[in-house]
């Protein structure tokens, strides 16, 4: 909404070449200028290691991988920044890029939920990263630009009540990522939760495909059909990622999802991570082959990988031309640049319009 204008004229289409072979793929469908209406990023992850009393907490196993520099530097900052400023500093590089954006007005901030052990405590082993609800609730509550996504484990004994306090907090989702919870959505026991989440009107934003992000993860959990439990139960899903990579008995992920499309209209996906390395393919597959889904896709960015080198320009050389993909290159702002390249490789404008609307967010209600 901020400029729809730029990212027009950056879209402008041009045949591609790829090496000596002329692809003349160009975008799967030709680029529309962005939309009037807000565009609300409705997938953005932040994380924290918790000195500071944030409450967050990062796995030591993934803190000392080698994945915790690349996250860090995804995320503007670095181990001594961190240490010398606390979680605090995440967020103020956070809200800093979300301002200075000319394209985006606001992100939804998502709350993680830890692993419980059998006895329903935390389980500091198999938990990857916990991002309290407070820590996100006080943050949304601080900034304009930033909306809560809260987070309930299923198991949690209280899960009804804090599903209802996320909500009084100013929830606009839920969100769980199974895979690495260490839950099954199709478990019968998570009904009441369901039917929670529909009578208080929480979309659940869900994890569907493979997980890569982690040092760590169950990838059966992404498997979109159960998410079927759920949709019986009245609520609003979005398959995070459209169900992009992994598979089940030779049947990828995706193809579980889109029948569900028809059968469900309390289905929705987001398009977030489709334009990294590991996904090339899938949202020109998306956006050419598969039109009866388009108006149930949102806008979503997976921040902060947006900002390693899992995304770049430069993957598109069949769908960009070489200039596209330089002028792309050239854009800073992470979410300016996520913006654009969807836009080039032809995401419809409604994509970008319908998080907005979708979790009834209106700039001047905040
Ligand atoms: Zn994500």
């Amino acid at each position: 909404m901020k400029s729809s204008l730029m990212g027009h004229v950056l879209a402008g289409g041009v045949l591609a070449t790829s090496g000596c072979q002329v692809v003349g793929i160009k975008a799967a469908l030709p680029p529309e200028p962005l939309p009037d209406s807000p565009i609300i990023d409705m997938h953005c992850h932040i994380s924290g290691v918790g000195d500071d009393g944030s409450g967050c907490y990062i796995n030591p196993r993934l803190m000392e991988s080698w994945k915790a520099g690349p996250y860090l530097r995804a995320y503007g900052i670095s181990r001594k920044i961190l240490e010398r400023d606390g979680d605090q500093a995440v967020v103020k590089q956070l809200v800093e890029w979300v301002r200075a954006s000319k394209h985006v007005d606001g992100v939804v901030v998502l709350a993680l939920d830890m692993t419980l052990t059998s006895a329903g405590e935390f389980d500091r082993e198999r938990t990857e990263i916990y991002v309290p609800n407070e820590f996100v609730a006080t943050i949304c509550k601080r900034f304009d630009c930033l909306h809560y996504g809260a987070s309930v484990n299923p198991m949690r004994s209280d899960a009804l009540e804090r599903l209802e306090q996320a909500k009084r907090d100013g929830a606009v989702l839920i969100k769980l990522l199974p895979a690495i919870q260490h839950i099954r959505l199709d478990d019968a026991r998570f009904i009441p939760y369901f039917q929670k989440l529909a009578e208080l009107d929480l979309p659940l934003l869900t994890h569907t495909g493979a997980e890569r992000s982690f040092s760590s993860a169950d990838h059966d959990a992404g498997d979109p059909v159960a998410l079927r439990l759920a949709l019986d139960q009245g609520v609003t899903v979005i398959a995070a990622h459209m169900a992009t990579t992994g598979s089940v008995d030779g049947e990828r992920f995706m193809d579980r999802l889109l029948p569900l499309f028809q059968e469900c209209p309390n289905l929705y996906a987001d398009i977030s991570s489709l334009t990294q390395v590991n996904k090339l393919g899938y949202l020109n597959e998306i956006l050419s082959r598969h039109p009866e889904v388009h108006d149930r896709l949102l806008y979503g960015s997976d921040y902060p990988l947006i900002n390693t080198l899992l995304t770049s320009p430069w993957y598109f050389p069949g769908n960009l031309s070489p200039g596209q993909m330089w002028r792309l290159s050239r854009t800073r702002n992470p979410w300016d640049q996520d913006v654009q390249l969807k836009q080039a490789l032809g995401v419809p404008a409604s994509v970008f319009s319908r998080p907005a609307k979708l979790l009834g967010l209106s700039l001047a209600e905040k």
